[in-house]
């Protein structure tokens, strides 16, 4: 057991003096190989020095993450990618003037700079530069490079708040930032441009579509993140965990609305029955139909930002309200709300029903 600072800040979007000085002080615990949990865009992350083997090796063990599940390297200035990655590609410098600072990584070939404890022992590396100014400011101040997964015990759903860091992290790393409530609450979108044609390891914020324009090409999604397939080999190795996962089972419900709330409805009747506590995960519209002992409304079906926004935390409000079978509806699965149903979909280990 370390003992955990909780640094808050007094205005994460413009950090005052003494929030400056409270990130150079968790900058310098980064520079001595220690781990800081800090706000970004997307979700919590878990920093450490991304230079640094045994600061890799201590997030590793922070999390009770499996070690050939790669790091993202988080810059704070465009030019400090070629200092990690190979930018000679025409299309990283693209990619990266277009969308960085913000919620999109890009998977690059490693240059020998980066230990290979952080590459999961890969000779590629996954870059990203967050647009929070709270995390620009704590990567400058650690040196340029922090290493940061999303800062959750591994198998839980990444935390979209400092509470939930909290929750899991409290006595296993240095510092923990609060900064609030992400924005986006969902993780970036990794892009790999290590094959001749670019291609979406993980869908985030950064749409198909928005890369695609970009690029002036048709940028699609890694096949094996749609397959719900047992077998499928998706190329990001965190991929292929079972993820972001409530205590309790969850099944998603697809169909037109009318049949998904009879058919919940019905599944957690059985499940009450077996004297199991219920939950559901309902839009806006549907949400005063069901029967259930807790009902999260996760927002409005049409407002995929929204429903991104509020997935984790509902996810993780199940588990401490020790919900134990839990039912959600799909929804929109175009545009952002791709990564919302990827993440649900992994949540819920494949178990989809469709109802006409
Ligand atoms: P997290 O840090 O929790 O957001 O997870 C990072 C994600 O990036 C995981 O799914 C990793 O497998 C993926 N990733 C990191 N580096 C690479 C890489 N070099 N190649 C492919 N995927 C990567
Ligand atoms: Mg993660």
């Amino acid at each position: 057991m370390v003992k955990t600072r909780i640094i808050k800040l007094e205005n994460p979007s413009a950090p005052t003096s003494a929030d400056r000085e409270a990130l150079r002080e968790a900058g310098e615990i980064i520079q001595k190989g220690g781990l800081v949990a800090f706000p970004t865009e997307t979700v919590y992350g878990l920093g450490g020095d991304a230079l640094n083997p045994a600061s890799s090796k201590a997030i590793y063990a922070a999390k009770g993450r499996p070690s050939d599940n790669p790091l993202i390297v988080h810059i704070a200035d465009l030019q400090d990618a070629g200092r990690v990655a190979d930018m000679s590609r025409p299309e990283a410098m693209l990619l990266a003037k277009r969308f960085w600072p913000g919620p999109m990584t890009l998977v690059l070939p490693a240059l020998d700079t980066v230990p290979r404890e952080t590459t999961g022992g890969l000779d590629t590396v996954a870059v990203r530069m967050p647009s929070d100014p709270t995390a620009a400011e704590l990567i400058r101040r650690a040196g340029g490079f922090v290493a940061a997964p999303s800062a959750n015990l591994s198998g839980r759903p990444s935390p979209t708040d400092a509470e939930h860091v909290i929750q899991d992290l409290e006595g296993r790393v240095d510092a923990i930032i609060d900064g609030g409530d992400n924005p986006i609450g969902l993780e970036s979108t990794i892009v790999d441009l290590t094959v001749e044609d670019p291609m979406i390891l993980r869908p985030g914020y950064i749409t198909p579509e928005m890369l695609s324009e970009a690029l002036g090409k048709k940028v699609e999604l890694d096949p094996a993140i749609l397959s719900m397939a047992a077998d499928a080999k998706p190329k990001a190795p965190g991929m292929k965990y079972r993820h972001y996962a409530p205590k309790g089972s969850l099944t998603i419900v697809k169909g037109n609305p009318k049949t998904v709330v009879a058919k919940i409805n019905e599944l957690l009747a059985d499940a009450a029955k077996a004297g199991k506590k219920t939950g559901v995960i309902a839009t806006k519209e549907l949400a005063l139909g069901y029967k259930a002992d807790v009902i999260y409304c996760i927002g409005s079906a049409g407002d995929e930002a929204e429903v991104g926004h509020n997935l984790y935390r509902i996810l993780r409000k199940m588990d401490d309200e020790g919900v134990e079978v839990i039912c959600s509806e799909a929804f929109a699965d175009s545009g952002f709300g791709k990564a919302v149903m990827n993440r649900l979909r992994k949540a819920a280990g494949g178990e989809m029903i469709e109802v006409s």
